[in-house]
């Protein structure tokens, strides 16, 4: 079978270098399917969309289904940013509480948000159905582990939050929790049913599949490198070897983005995450590990994930240097943390490993972003976008012009957001990144 190995270094201008491809424990799906032409003509069209993650490749079904003509311009290949490189999970709330929620946007627009993001995987899951599109993980879904003593009681209290709100959540004590896992590392833990575990690049490349049947003109390695207003009032998007000239263009670059549109990427501090895989674990041993196919994050705040994938490999979450594109993950890390959860591992052989960008936001808080009349963007998921970018790039297809026709679940913001001292940024957010890790390494040793 012919797998689409996206070339190793496969960087253009106007984007983000990314030092790894997408990794190859993704790369399910026949590559011809997903071959486009790079765009060599002046072309018009309604919409243009930039990027082809999940964010843009939502927005593009959804903009074709609703008869709009679509141009979809991608750097690289679909997948290629943060959605064909995510560990995969897909839950049904926000990195910050539902108390910072409320305070954030208030009662109503809080409220919509929280019930909008609960509802997250259930709509990732309806689109997989109503698409086709074969990227789930079967299992139990979210083991959401308490690492250490105050964190216990915390998660039961979370627990009865959710379970108020009718969520099928449950709070197990250790040694029910050790049952679900497979290990009895935790004082216990909460089990979400409606959580989802996923192949995100198949996720995002099955629905670049499905705007294209819908009538999507798709462009790959073809990377928007300016857009200027023309004397008309439309928008003219240039490319290396083209052009389309369009009413509204839509910028879903995320962290990918850099110096199309002067100052989206000032509005968030692109951090750099990792993922590992280790080698197919010998399969009477891969049966005690999370026996019913859950996948685990924990209350530490630095990266905790680990899932099994079909092919019979753990992947693992992990930390690395996260402020530049140097460097590699940090197996040593992630080897202790796998043994430490699951000792009867024996040695670890590693598969592969691999980064992507996150662009976070200073309150990590999501964006949609009117940059100027038929100019939008969303960005700053903070590391929770699968479900986000499902949602938003819906969000974006009813913004046009100067107006949202419909109320949207977040406020449309005109400012790029402020960060403070963002050219040295990066620093405060690798001093914030290692007092996380001092703070998890002492939780540990009070464990
Ligand atoms: C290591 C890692 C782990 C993660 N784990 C999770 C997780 O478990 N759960 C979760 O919910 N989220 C997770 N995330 C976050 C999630 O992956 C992202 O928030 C989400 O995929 C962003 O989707 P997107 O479509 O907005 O952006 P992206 O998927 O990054 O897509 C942006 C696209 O724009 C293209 N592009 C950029 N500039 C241009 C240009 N000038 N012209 C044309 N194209 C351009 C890029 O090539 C890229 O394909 C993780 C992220 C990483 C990196």
């Amino acid at each position: 079978m012919n797998f689409n190995f996206p070339p190793e270094k496969n960087n253009m201008p106007s984007t983000v270098y990314e030092p790894y491809s997408t990794p190859t424990a993704y790369q399910t799906q026949e590559s011809n399917e997903f071959e486009r032409k790079t765009l060599l003509s002046d072309i018009q069209t309604d919409a243009v969309v930039i990027g082809a993650g999940i964010t843009g490749n939502t927005l593009a079904v959804h903009l074709s289904e609703a008869g709009k003509s679509v141009v979809q311009l991608e750097a690289n290949v679909p997948g290629w940013g943060g959605s064909g490189r995510a560990f995969g999970s897909v839950v049904p709330c926000h990195k910050n509480s539902e108390e910072a929620i409320i305070r954030h946007y208030g009662e109503q627009r809080g409220n919509r948000l929280i019930d909008a993001l609960a509802h997250g995987p259930a709509l990732v899951s309806e689109l997989l159905n109503r698409h086709n599109i074969d990227a789930a993980f079967a299992g139990g879904g979210w083991a959401f582990g308490a690492h250490s003593k105050p964190f216990y009681k915390k998660l039961q209290t979370r627990a009865e939050y959710w379970q108020a709100r009718h969520a099928d959540v449950e709070y197990l004590n250790a040694s029910e929790f050790s049952q679900v896992i497979g290990s009895d590392y935790y004082r216990g833990g909460l089990i979400d049913r409606r959580a989802l575990s996923v192949n995100p690049y198949a996720y995002a490349r099955g629905l670049f599949k499905k705007a294209y049947q819908l009538g999507t003109e798709q462009y790959t390695n073809t990377p928007a490198v300016d857009v200027e207003q023309m004397q008309n009032g439309s928008w003219r998007i240039r490319t290396p070897q083209g052009s389309v000239e369009c009413e509204n263009v839509y910028f879903c670059t995320n962290a990918y983005t850099k110096g199309v549109w002067p100052g989206l990427e000032e509005g968030f501090i692109r951090v750099r995450g990792f993922g590992a895989t280790t080698a197919a674990i010998d399969p009477t041993l891969l049966a005690d590990i999370l026996p019913q196919n859950h996948f685990i994050t924990d209350t530490r705040q630095l990266w905790s994930g680990i899932r099994k994938l079909p092919n019979g490999q753990i992947h693992l979450g992990v930390g690395g240097p996260a402020m530049g594109a140097k460097g590699k993950a940090d197996l040593k890390v992630a080897r202790r943390r796998l043994k430490d959860v699951y000792p009867s591992i024996g040695s670890v052989e590693w598969g592969e490993s691999w980064s992507g960008w996150i662009a976070i936001s200073t309150d990590q808080f999501p964006r949609i972003l009117r940059l100027a009349n038929g100019v939008w963007a969303a960005q700053g998921y903070s590391g929770r976008g699968i479900a986000m970018a499902t949602l938003l790039g819906r969000e974006l297809s009813f913004c046009q012009g100067d107006i949202e026709s419909e109320d949207l679940i977040l406020p449309v913001e005109k400012k790029i957001p402020w960060v403070p001292f963002h050219s040295v940024s990066p620093l405060g957010a690798a001093a914030m990144i290692g007092l996380y890790g001092v703070q998890d390494a002492i939780a540990d040793r009070n464990k």
